[in-house]
């Protein structure tokens, strides 16, 4: 007997998981989120070019969720994280500047612990339901605007500056001119170290 062709999902689950040595709720939630985005966008995924940003509102295994399954990462500059610890991802088409956000529905975790069958533990009911919900009971996804401009946000490859007070480079246009000199936003007071 040969074993069934696990399901694109199925894929993108083990490929996470590879990642980290378990699968969890936060990943499985990753992995759907981008999926759903994708069929908002009508886009394929995961993507192999540059097409698409994601900014993550968490970091930790729910950004690697949505990274194998959108081919979006931090390390392709297709990832940005905003750190508002929220299980939640904005998908963007830069091509036609489309954006979806994507979360679970509210009321996800209440409805999966009250339906689950007596004495399965909650972690173990969120992994089941996670995977075999249907989008529509699982995420909402809103059509959002971006407030910053997505030119600014993704710059030009190879733009580099110098600050002008600790000497450091600056990439991605990243630098801001104050008082008539060139700094990075650690030397100009928004630093996040002392
Ligand atoms: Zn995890
Ligand atoms: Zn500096």
């Amino acid at each position: 007997m040969t074993r069934p062709e696990p399901s694109p999902l199925e894929v993108l689950l083990a490929q996470s998981s590879a990642l980290h040595d378990h699968l969890c709720p936060r990943q499985i939630l990753g992995v759907r989120s981008a999926l759903a985005a994708a069929g908002a966008l009508e886009l394929e995924f995961p993507r192999t070019d540059k097409r698409v940003l994601v900014f993550v509102e968490t970091d930790g295994c729910y950004a690697d969720g949505v990274s194998v399954a959108s081919g979006c990462w931090l390390g392709r500059r297709t990832m940005r994280l905003m750190d508002f610890g929220k299980i939640a991802a904005t998908f963007v088409d830069t091509k036609t500047g489309q954006a979806v956000r994507v979360f679970p529905q509210t009321d996800l975790r209440q409805r999966v612990r009250d339906s689950r069958p007596e004495g399965q533990k909650r972690y173990q009911a969120y992994l089941e339901a996670y995977q075999t919900l249907p989008d529509e009971q699982l995420l909402t996804v809103q059509d959002v605007q971006l407030t910053p401009d997505l030119n600014a946000i993704i710059s030009v490859h190879g733009k580099r500056a110098v600050c002008d007070k600790c000497g450091e480079e600056i990439i991605n246009e990243r630098e801001v001119v104050q008082g008539g000199q060139v700094l990075c936003l650690s030397c100009a007071g928004q630093g996040y170290y002392r």
